[in-house]
């Protein structure tokens, strides 16, 4: 993350806006910190210690540059185009989400901000935060849905070994929404002394922007990468899609390059009914949910719809702002595979390349388990490898019967 000169965005029409979405839709009480925030990102983002401190971090600290990886055996078995992984799995607390949470940690401390609120799923962003508070010595309070603790127990064990207070959240569907609705709430009430960590490309400007050019380093190095073991550009990078942010890391360098294809995947679940997957393009219209406006899965009076996903991390009814402007200019593409794809493509990496992936990125595998037979040895398929399957363990035990096999 050397430079900081940002080029003109092609989807960022105006600050703050992607054509016609995003923008700030929240109560009066957090207008003013919000624009607070977005000039203290701006101040940081153009100040040359934050960004050698952020480096630093990323480097020694998560395991940055993560390799391009080439997975030889599946590119035979499969028979048609190369495929690299970006092997953002390896990442310090096992997922991208470390690029934000220090990014983010980074500032809140610049601004003088003693306490940290998240928001998590699955429980992946609440480690990576309560892994950045330790680390800055910052008081975190991590707010979750009290179905998302009982399905992903461990998580909540290890924010609660960092140090994080872990709040249930008993609302709603006791998931990622509530909890979000929870630290929003939160944070109108103590937001003199607190520093809200968002964690995806979602919410009221600026934080899709900040959290998009946090995780913007995964292209900047795919793109140098790709260009050093293979001399030029490949066909299409590929990466899943919850709320938005691993995708748009790994697609942000490649927006130009009109001839690399940017495919996101978003989770498919169980069926096409509304309440059975979690494919916002597919099954979603325009509107306003958390502060941004974007495509959410909604019924025909404006309800936000249940969603579901084998995954934790792609299962949320919007999708990041930056996302549907991609999606309406053709500039993206976007597909959806289901809860028994990606299951099978865990089973798949996991047996020829010997890597265990997040469910959430097995879904971008399968969709390169799909397209790569379609296409020809000189293709080349970049899958962001967004995070590992450890976390999921108890999942696909039970989904996999593992105990029989
Ligand atoms: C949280 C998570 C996701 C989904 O979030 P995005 O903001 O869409 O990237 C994807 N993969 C992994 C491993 C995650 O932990």
């Amino acid at each position: 993350m050397s430079s900081v000169i940002l080029p003109a965005n092609p989807s960022e029409s105006r600050p703050g806006r992607f054509g016609v979405y995003g923008g700030r839709y929240v109560p009066e009480t957090l207008m003013a910190a919000l624009v607070e925030l977005e000039h203290e990102y701006a101040s940081a983002k153009a100040d040359a210690a934050f960004q050698t401190e952020l480096a630093g971090l990323l480097a020694d600290y998560a395991g940055r540059p993560t390799p391009l990886y080439f997975a030889k055996r599946l590119t035979e078995q499969l028979g048609g185009a190369k495929i690299y992984l970006k092997r953002e799995d390896l990442l310090h607390t096992g997922a991208h989400k470390i690029n934000n949470a220090l990014g983010q940690g980074l500032l809140a401390r610049r601004m003088g901000k003693k306490r940290i609120i998240a928001e998590t799923g699955a429980g992946q962003h609440g480690v990576a935060t309560a892994t950045v508070c330790a680390l800055l010595d910052m008081e975190c309070v991590i707010y979750m849905g009290d179905v998302d603790m009982e399905r992903q127990e461990l998580n909540v064990l290890r924010m609660r070994l960092l140090g994080a207070e872990v709040r249930g959240v008993s609302s709603g569907s006791k998931t990622l929404k509530d909890a979000i609705s929870e630290a929003m709430r939160d944070w109108v009430t103590n937001v003199r002394t607190t520093y809200y960590l968002l964690g995806s490309a979602l919410g009221a400007h600026p934080y899709p922007t900040m959290v998009r050019d946090f995780q913007r380093v995964i292209s900047i190095e795919m793109k140098e990468q790709i260009l050093t073991k293979e001399g030029r550009l490949p066909t299409a990078v590929l990466a899943c899609v919850g709320g938005g942010s691993n995708a748009i890391g790994a697609f942000y360098e490649f927006i130009h390059d009109r001839q690399v294809r940017l495919i996101g995947v978003e989770a498919g679940g169980c069926g096409t009914e509304l309440g059975q997957h979690a494919a916002r393009f597919r099954g979603g219209e325009p509107g306003v949910l958390q502060g941004t406006y974007s495509y959410v899965l909604q019924d025909e009076n404006g309800q936000i719809a249940n969603t579901h996903s084998v995954s934790a991390g792609l299962d949320y009814a919007s999708i990041g702002p930056e996302h549907a402007a991609l999606h309406d200019s053709g500039r993206a593409e976007y597909v959806s595979q289901d809860d028994a794809a990606a299951l099978d493509a865990v089973v798949r990496l996991a047996r020829t390349e010997g890597i265990l992936p997040a469910l959430e990125s097995a879904h971008a595998i399968a969709e390169c388990l799909r397209i790569a037979p379609t296409l020809t040895p000189h293709d080349i398929l970049v899958v962001n490898l967004s995070g590992r399957g450890d976390k999921d363990m108890g999942i696909l035990a039970r989904e996999l019967k593992l105990q029989d096999l």
